[in-house]
């Protein structure tokens, strides 16, 4: 028993961040027990993904294959992937990049990072060989696909993109406007606080247009129309000023631009925007008073927000809200974009993102650029890069070579699965000249890859996420990793230092450390730090032990914006981009569901969460649409859009309106995202994932529909390497 040693980490599933102690046997490399602990945002519980979320470090080979070895296609994209060593592989991938640079330049390269299992580190890493290797700012990652949003609209209105206050602040809210956000299934133990501050007596308002976990403890459900968010948020505005509830002294202190916000939001009373969300005027009002009757109401949302075209102008709205009732820059008020992936805010701390270096320093500040220029030792662009969905566009659009992407590195994600029209995306993976994918798992990105650099997965390396509410947290290494695979930071630095800009550290603290040095606002976070404390949320100025970070932003009404002013804004209501007509009778809408997590490759590969759902996933119908269809709770039926179709199971359910239906992301049979349209956001470039017109169409062979969703099964897990299930529960 001496080789058995208890090791804590930090989840690996969403923006909670919630802590979790492994015992591990060292002797024999396996983990014996995983049980939560306390954290600072979890105290002392863990969701299921958490308590059984980790099975996937075992390998078991239920839908995908680990990635053990390096692999290449030695004779182009037709050729067998042939694994080969690790300096054949790095020489194959620095020699295809450096072609690509010389003969297109370095703008016809595309990185993306990964808010995944990798950590903050190797972030970091990855846009610094992306900027100062390749020499441009095309580097982004999956936030662009869900709380991109947020940032932009945060920014432009109070200066911050992140959470404005902590998770355990939650608890202690008087209100809680929940709008198209259900914690329940994104982050199960914000949801836990939620419930918390309800039983303190707090008042739950839920706008969405589903019936959802959120909405049944509501004391008010609006259940408003698929993209209608603005018309909700501009109306409660109009209802709070016309009645005389807005905080005046703050208005006046703190903000800027309400005339031009109120010339929008005086149109929007509740009788007109009843008509637009579906909701009566009462129950508009109701929300308003209630929003504006507490110092500390604070407003969470999540992609049912930021997955529109509209979503950065709903931003600017709620940001606008807050401030007209003076919820800002005290405890438990303010703004919560709650985000999704374990560590998509840190990945976003570390600048991989188009226009921002780490710390969220602009790449079009001459004074910034020469800072990074002098650290970095490299010409740095100061042309804003590419978002990573407007690669298809620069690719199976873009009719001249010379503006074209002709190399795609990918690290940690899986668009082949995660991005909107998932034909498009295929046509674009399949015209790039060369794509790299740097990943754990067999997935359907890496079909398309000319070259597969295997990295270690959470759980068997070190390093530092970031949780949504801006908390640094170790993650430590609990296996020794088998296999021939590397840490991430290090494959980045070997493809680079073969590309002749060398890039070497000893281990992810020295990485941490040169990150802080140029980062202000992050120079605080000290690895010693983050051991005393545990967490250490930015800001964080000072490495003092006594700058031990900061709980909530906005301190005392001074904004984050240049002149510390928040800037009123709010956009009139324009519908979604398709919207259902006689084709199409139906709405889709993409949610997510507790059990699994984005493309699934590692909740999928857990025992008991895969044995909760499998394939091919379900779509969520009315009784009534059920009805007129024919179709039976648990049938097989077909879903299709104008982009392209697939089979899923009916799951006929009250929950959701008549009119509308709804799936999960993460099924291959059941993809979504075959259906989904590519439409953005204007000013954030995330794709309206929320709302597209669609049919649902019974199957009335269903013996025959199921033995071809069988097959379809056998044909994936076979592309993803998968002989024989090796393990199930
Ligand atoms: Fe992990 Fe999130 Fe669940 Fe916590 S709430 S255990 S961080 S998935």
């Amino acid at each position: 028993m001496a080789s058995v040693k208890e090791i804590q980490t930090t989840c690996c599933y969403c923006g909670s961040g919630c802590q979790l102690l492994f015992t591990v046997d060292q002797g024999a490399n396996k983990i014996l027990d995983v049980h939560p602990v306390k954290g600072r945002t979890n105290d002392d519980k863990a969701c299921l993904k958490g308590w059984y979320g980790w099975d996937y470090l075992n390998d078991p080979q239920i839908i995908t294959k680990r990635i053990r070895e390096p692999m290449i296609r030695k004779n182009g994209r037709a050729s067998p992937l042939t694994a080969v060593s690790w300096d054949e592989a790095i020489k194959f991938v620095a020699d295809n990049l450096k072609k690509i640079k010389e003969k297109w330049g370095p703008d016809s390269i595309m990185g993306a990072g990964s808010a995944r299992g990798p950590g903050n580190e190797p972030n970091y890493l990855m846009q610094k060989f992306i900027r100062a290797c390749i020499g441009t700012n095309n580097i982004d990652h999956c936030a662009r696909i869900c709380h991109a949003a947020s940032v932009v609209g945060s920014m432009q209105t109070i200066g911050e993109g992140a959470m404005s206050l902590s998770i355990p602040e939650i608890e202690d809210c008087e209100v809680i406007f929940n709008i198209g956000y259900n914690a329940a299934a994104s982050h199960p133990i914000v949801a836990r606080r939620i419930v918390r501050a309800k039983e303190k007596g707090a008042y739950i308002i839920c706008a969405d247009p589903r019936i959802t976990e959120t909405a049944r403890i509501a004391d008010l459900h609006l259940q408003i129309k698929g993209g209608s968010n603005i018309a909700l948020t501009n109306a409660m505005a109009n209802v709070i000023v016309t009645e005389g509830l807005q905080d005046q002294a703050f208005i006046k202190a703190h903000t800027k631009d309400f005339d031009a916000f109120w010339e929008i939001v005086k149109v929007y009373t509740p009788e007109h925007s009843a008509k637009i969300c579906g909701v009566s005027p009462d129950a508009i009002r109701l929300a308003a008073r209630k929003y504006a009757g507490s110092k500390h109401s604070v407003i969470l949302w999540g992609m049912g927000v930021t997955q529109f075209q509209q979503g950065v102008e709903v931003v600017k709205s709620n940001c606008s809200l807050a401030m007209l009732t003076g919820n800002f820059g005290h405890y438990a008020c303010g703004t919560g974009p709650v985000r999704g992936q374990n560590n998509v805010q840190g990945t976003c701390d570390m600048g991989v993102l188009p226009n921002v270096y780490p710390g969220y320093q602009s790449v079009t500040d001459p004074k910034i650029k020469e800072k990074f220029e002098k650290a970095w030792g490299a010409k740095l662009s100061d042309k804003v890069g590419l978002t990573l969905t407007r690669v298809p566009e620069r690719v199976v659009h873009e009719k001249d070579p010379a503006k074209q992407i002709h190399a795609y590195y990918i690290f940690g994600e899986d668009p082949g699965q995660s991005d909107p029209d998932l034909e498009e995306l295929r046509e674009t993976l399949d015209k790039i000249d060369f794509v790299v994918c740097q990943d754990i798992f067999w997935n359907k990105t890496t079909q398309h890859a000319d070259a597969i650099l295997p990295a270690t997965a959470w759980g068997e390396h070190d390093g530092v996420y970031t949780s949504s509410d801006r908390g640094f947290q170790r993650i430590r290494k609990v296996l020794e990793p088998t296999g021939n695979v590397k840490d991430d930071w290090e494959i980045i630095c070997l493809v680079s230092t073969a590309m002749g800009y060398p890039m070497k550290y000893k281990n992810v603290q020295e990485i941490w450390d040169e990150m802080r040095n140029l980062s202000p606002k992050f120079k605080g976070a000290t690895y010693e730090k983050l051991e005393r404390q545990g967490s250490v949320q930015w800001p964080c100025w000072d490495e003092k032990p006594e700058d031990t970070g900061t709980m909530f932003l906005h301190e005392g009404g001074k904004f984050a914006t240049p002149d510390g002013i928040g800037i009123f804004k709010t956009s009139h209501y324009q519908p979604p981009a398709e919207t259902e007509n006689s084709d199409f009778p139906l709405t889709l809408c993409t949610v997510r569901e507790v059990g699994h997590y984005s493309v699934r490759t590692m909740t999928g590969n857990c025992r008991a969460l895969r044995n909760l759902e499998d394939e091919p996933g379900w779509v969520e119908i009315s009784p009534e649409d059920a009805e007129t269809l024919k179709i039976a709770s648990g049938e097989l039926v077909r879903i299709s859009s104008k982009r392209g179709t697939c089979i899923t199971r009916a799951n006929v359910t009250e929950r959701v309106k008549k009119g509308a239906v709804y799936m999960t992301y993460q099924w291959w049979i059941g993809a979504c995202n075959e259906l989904t349209i590519s439409r953005l956001d204007p000013s954030s470039s995330t794709p309206e994932y929320k709302y597209c017109a669609c049919k649902v169409e019974k199957l009335r062979d269903q013996k025959a529909a199921w033995d071809d969703v069988n097959r379809q099964y056998e044909d994936i897990r076979a592309k993803m390497r998968i002989e024989k299930e090796r393990a199930l529960a």
